[in-house]
């Protein structure tokens, strides 16, 4: 677990002072450049593998390199407070989130305790969190689900877990991942957007990315390639103004609109 201010996030304060020497990669000048044929800039993956297993291979190499152990920013205690933080974190930042779970887990920490709270206080508690009406509702609904089907515990499959109010794939995903290690990416905004301006699994729905990027994604990175991504278009490739001058993969990004 990590603190939860983004400003003074560890991750951005090391990207920031160094530029982490890397591995040789292959050459990568024409990739994605307007007009480009090349093979990933147009989705064909495929075509060139070897060349783009270098790619993949040296871009989280040096997100390694800045990040050896990365976290999730969100504040939690055990499988169900992350459960519950996912679920409140959905269009809301882990600041946002972690300011409201505080001082929430300091008094209902699991879902009989929330259900003991009732839903008007844990609304109090979440109302600062955008949607958080239907977000308490499902919250309520989940903590009740688990303690009727689950003895209160946070299932192991993803089956069991998508069947919980206000969990889907992606908040499956990162509860596989993050309390189980499980070898699997959850596919948020950031996540969707690194993947497809670099070119590691382009695709035009989350699921399509999440397939792509198992298919893309050497071994050795799996587990903590969902982190890498988050932080790296949380802290670097920003949705409106990317990095691209201090981006430690730089000169492996084929997307054309990146700024010199
Ligand atoms: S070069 Fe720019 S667009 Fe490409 S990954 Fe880096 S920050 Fe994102």
């Amino acid at each position: 677990m990590l603190p939860s201010d983004d400003a003074a996030s560890p991750y951005r304060t090391r990207m920031a002072r160094k530029k982490t020497p890397i591995p040789p990669a292959p050459p990568v000048a024409d990739l994605g450049a307007p007009g480009s044929t090349h093979p990933v800039a147009e989705g064909r993956l495929d075509a060139a593998p070897e060349h783009e297993a270098g790619r993949i291979r040296a871009v989280f190499s040096r997100l390694r390199d800045a990040e050896p152990a990365p976290k999730t920013e969100l504040v939690y205690r055990d499988p169900f407070t992350l459960l519950v933080a996912v679920v409140l974190s959905a269009q809301a930042t882990d600041v946002s989130v972690n300011k409201a779970t505080g001082p929430l887990f300091a008094v209902a920490d699991t879902p009989q305790a929330i259900l003991a709270l009732g839903e008007d206080r844990l609304r109090d508690f979440v109302k600062t969190i955008g949607l958080y009406n239907a977000k308490a509702k499902n919250v309520m609904a989940l903590c009740a689900l688990l303690v009727e089907r689950h003895g209160g515990a946070v299932p192991r499959e993803r089956a069991a877990l998508e069947t919980l109010p206000g969990v889907g794939r992606k908040t499956a995903n990162v509860v596989l991942n993050t309390i189980w290690g499980d070898p699997v990416i959850a596919v948020d905004t950031h996540v969707f957007r690194v993947s497809n301006r670099l070119a590691i699994a382009p695709g035009a729905t989350p699921l399509a990315v999440e397939l792509g990027l198992e298919r893309a994604i050497p071994a050795e990175f799996m587990r903590d390639a969902h982190h890498w991504m988050i932080l790296h278009g949380r802290y670097t490739c920003l949705a409106r103004k990317p990095l691209c001058p201090t981006c430690p993969v730089s000169d492996l990004c084929p997307w054309p609109e990146k700024r010199p």
